[in-house]
């Protein structure tokens, strides 16, 4: 059978392409090497709860908003059941000595930063100046179609370095930087519109997928599937072929052949250097990926909270044990066994609320995982086990520390490393964000959809920015590069205005 488009990976960002093709009538067909589609927007069940495992929150989602309108347009909005947070607090930063809400809408984080930092007044209204200045310049965050573009985007400074630019307390660097692991780059790394657009679109309001109800991974396939696409699980593909410089189709895992004109890959960049053929990239081209740095990686612990209140249903928690957000980066939380510097903790809406799903997340940093990373899932040694186990417990610890009264309730369910994210998503080492650009080397790290195979397409949190809005993002950018900008643009804006 030959298809039009073979996309590689069931992510949001291959979910996202294949339904904007599959919706011109193309015949696409998705092929996952999981045995379940999704990516890291699938679920798993543990103790009859269930948990998430990269999509805790999106932003957005409100009627007129930016996610909305792609989910509107993917069909995919009206299959979600969708509990908005805390409009009060949907984020609350814990610093010693002062706990800190972040309300919905920059108005309200504005005036509540001024009533924390009366004598920074200046400083808090320049950023949200620049943070809106710089967001409404990325074309598909705005959905802008060619004649409204506006120049040049990127500002190549990083987030500390404009905290520092615009002197701000200690306190107030640490407020405002202390988002940063949601998109797993340091401040003095971070380029700042990166930081700008991940807060911006939380900002615009906040919210859970209710995955018991409707699953986030399943709305895709569904609307997929509506459409004339197809996805096939279990389909590990080892060659993508070409000849002349031009996509002729896939090889699976099995030696099946699969012909195709057309082909995008989403899973980690890296990838396409063993997947196509030799030559098929310029050395240049093939030493930038190869030198790309990678994210940290993402220790997961699912435990269950059996506390009858848990606001951590309407509101994120970041339990940071010093000011400093960057320290986070260079923890050895496995080869020092230190106590983790920030632990990220939300919880999901269950069937039966007498019980919830809490997900605590520390990020590894790279090299950490390396006495392990031969081991598979299912085979793992007494040494990885026993490493896993005491990094669980020093979370446990400080959760129980941070919610006294709540402690009893607090019982761990389970526990992944990097290594598990690895094996179900095929990154490197587990890498939770991909390929890291960070403000110094934003444009080498910077890849496009378009490769210098003819018809062999990029898409995923690697090419664009990391998070399911910028994963989406970059699908839509492949879906612009295939189809056209204008068209495409016009398209959404046309079905979702
Ligand atoms: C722990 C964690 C928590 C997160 N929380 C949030 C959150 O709350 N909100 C948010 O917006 N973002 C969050 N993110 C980020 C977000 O989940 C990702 O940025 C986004 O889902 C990535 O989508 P993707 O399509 O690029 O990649 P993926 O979801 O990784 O999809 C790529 C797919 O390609 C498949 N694949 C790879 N190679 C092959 C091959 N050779 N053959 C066949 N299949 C292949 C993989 O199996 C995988 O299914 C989180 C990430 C992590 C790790």
């Amino acid at each position: 059978m030959r298809y039009d488009a073979v996309i590689i990976g069931s992510g949001v960002s291959g979910m996202t392409v294949a339904i904007i093709l599959a919706k011109e009538g193309r015949r696409v067909l998705v092929l996952e090497q999981h045995s379940q589609p999704g990516g890291l927007m699938q679920h798993f069940r543990r103790q009859a709860l269930v948990f998430p495992t990269g999509v805790h929150r999106l932003g957005s989602l409100d009627d007129g908003q930016i996610l909305s309108r792609y989910f509107q347009y993917l069909e995919v909005r009206d299959k979600l059941s969708l509990k908005r947070m805390s409009a009060d607090g949907f984020e609350e930063y814990s610093f010693p000595g002062l706990r800190f809400r972040v309300p919905i809408g920059q108005d309200a984080f504005r005036e509540r930063l001024h009533q924390y930092f009366p004598r920074e007044k200046v400083a808090i209204d320049q950023f949200f100046t620049d943070m809106n200045r710089l967001v409404s310049q990325f074309p598909l965050y705005n959905l802008l179609n060619e004649s409204e573009r506006s120049g040049p985007i990127l500002e190549s400074i990083s987030l500390a370095s404009y905290l520092d630019h615009l002197n701000c307390s200690r306190e107030l660097k640490g407020i405002l930087s202390a988002s940063n692991p949601l998109y797993g780059i340091p401040p003095s790394e971070c380029p700042l519109h990166t930081h700008f657009l991940v807060m911006d679109s939380f900002l615009n309001s906040s919210w859970r997928v209710d995955e018991c109800a409707t699953p986030l991974a399943e709305a895709f396939v569904k609307s997929l599937l509506a459409h004339g696409g197809e996805v096939r699980c279990n389909a590990l593909v080892t060659n993508i072929s070409a000849s002349g410089g031009r996509v002729e189709g896939v090889v699976l895992a099995n030696a099946e052949y699969i012909p195709t004109d057309l082909v995008i890959f989403t899973g980690h960049p890296r990838q396409i250097l063993t997947l196509c053929p030799p030559g098929s990239f310029r050395p240049a081209f093939r030493h930038r990926l190869e030198d790309t740095q990678d994210t940290f990686g993402a220790f997961a612990l699912a435990l269950s909270w059996g506390h009858p209140d848990c606001t951590l249903v309407q509101c994120d928690t970041f339990i940071y044990n010093s000011w400093d957000t960057e320290a986070q980066y260079h923890q050895k939380l496995v080869s020092l066994s230190q106590r983790p510097s920030m632990i990220y903790c939300c919880a999901m809406p269950q069937e039966a609320n007498r019980e919830y799903a809490v997900t605590a997340l520390v990020g590894i940093a790279p090299g950490e995982m390396t006495p392990f990373e031969l081991t598979r899932r299912g085979e793992r040694s007494e040494a990885y086990q026993a490493a896993k186990r005491s990094l669980a417990r020093r979370i446990l610890d400080t959760l129980q520390e941070h919610w006294p009264e709540q402690a009893p309730s607090l019982k761990m369910v389970d526990a992944c490393t990097p290594l598990t994210f690895r094996d179900y998503t095929l990154t490197p080492w587990g890498t939770a964000y991909g390929i890291i650009k960070s403000a110094s080397n934003f444009r080498h790290a910077q890849l496009s959809t378009e490769t210098k195979v003819k018809n062999l397409f990029l898409a995923g949190q690697s090419i664009v920015q990391p998070g399911v809005m910028g994963a989406l993002i970059s699908g839509v950018y492949t879906g612009t590069a295939i189809l056209g900008r204008n068209y495409l643009i016009n398209k959404i804006k046309e079905e979702t205005s």
